[in-house]
């Protein structure tokens, strides 16, 4: 039996470089390894990533299927599963012993968790945060959206493109735009 692992940070935690860079650590054994990324991934360039996990895909069934001699599968944005993925790469571990290491975020601009890593941090045999820094110097814990380079707390949980950016700061630096936001939002400026 392999192990299914989480490790969560907020945005900015350099989450894709540790996986690419896990990979080539691999490879350099020789031992096979994939990354792979759901379809909905934030990430622009997906050129890098060896296969992309459709929404309702039943992804034990594909890794059984075509991938069952690799021995790590790397997922990056992992939150972006569904709970119901996220079971089936634990039956991968179990049952195909292969090694599986999710990245992912934890919670999205509201704050909220995402229904993927969820599930990741109830199942998983190992939990690890990755941390990252506020621009205060406090550790980041949240990710607050920017439209357009002003900070917005509406919307649907999942939007990306070009207009959009994310930031990671510390619960008082969060509720702090909160506060400012809310102001804003009062005072009919937005
Ligand atoms: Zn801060």
């Amino acid at each position: 039996m392999s192990r299914l692992c989480f490790l969560y940070g907020t945005v900015h935690a350099r989450k894709t470089k540790s996986a690419y860079a896990i990979r080539n650590r691999f490879l350099k054994y020789h031992l096979s390894t994939m990354i792979m990324a759901p379809t909905t991934t934030h990430q622009d360039d997906i050129s890098n990533y060896d296969y992309l996990i459709g929404k309702e895909e039943n992804i034990f069934l594909t890794i059984k299927r075509q991938f069952s001699h690799m021995k790590l599968i790397i997922i990056d944005d992992a939150h972006l599963l569904s709970e119901v993925q996220v079971d089936q790469l634990l039956q991968v571990a179990i049952s195909q012993n292969i090694a599986i290491i999710c990245f992912g975020l934890r919670t999205d601009f509201r704050t909220s968790e995402f229904p993927g890593a969820k599930r990741l941090l109830e199942i998983a045999q190992v939990v690890k945060e990755i941390p990252t820094k506020c621009t205060c110097g406090n550790k980041a814990l949240f990710n607050v959206r920017k439209e357009n380079g002003k900070t917005t707390f509406s919307g649907t949980q999942i939007k990306t493109g070009q207009i959009i950016t994310y930031e990671a700061l510390c619960p008082k630096c969060y509720y702090h735009k909160v506060m400012q936001y809310k102001k804003l939002k009062e005072s009919g400026i937005l």
